[in-house]
């Protein structure tokens, strides 16, 4: 079976930062990754690599940001006054927070402190980072009405009602 829209696909992978070499995230020794083909469920480079695949197939896919996490914006880098963290015991570089904002709670990254300001990060952690893919390609099979849907895969290794 070949991998096309509205397919159950299971893989395994692992991505590595293309300017770094370092290990971002792998399946090895863990349950591979269950996604619904066409629906938006992974980064749109891989998922176009994937397109018309065969099970068992094997491939090195480099992803530019701009089909992964997006490139990294300047103006999602903000200063805010100290005084908006002085409901937490602690504020320093690196730790991550939740903003709630008019549309809805925003993932930050503390990047910097000073006595009156913090510097926080909107930027998705892999924003600006071309994206070094290899994976296999484990099963193809039909996706189920309800999983069209929902647009998700349901079962064992994939979304739980
Ligand atoms: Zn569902």
């Amino acid at each position: 079976m070949t991998i096309a829209q509205d397919k159950v696909v299971t893989i395994h992978y692992k991505v590595v930062d293309s300017e770094s070499g370092d290990l971002i995230d792998s399946s090895e020794n863990k349950q591979p990754m269950v996604y619904l083909h066409g629906a938006q469920n992974i980064i749109p480079g891989l998922e176009k690599a994937l397109e018309g695949k065969q099970i068992g197939a094997e491939l090195d896919v480099r992803v530019a940001p701009e089909e992964a996490y997006g490139p990294r914006r300047d103006e999602q880098v903000q200063q805010v006054p100290r005084d908006a963290f002085k409901e937490m015991e602690k504020v320093e570089p690196g730790m991550a927070v939740t903003a709630q904002t008019e549309q809805g709670p925003v993932n930050l990254i503390v990047t910097e402190v000073s006595e009156a300001t913090v510097t926080v990060d909107a930027n998705h952690p892999l924003a600006g980072k071309t994206l070094d893919f290899s994976v296999k390609v484990e099963s193809v099979r039909d996706a189920s009405e309800e999983e069209l849907q929902h647009g998700h895969v349901h079962g064992p290794k994939g979304h739980e009602h």
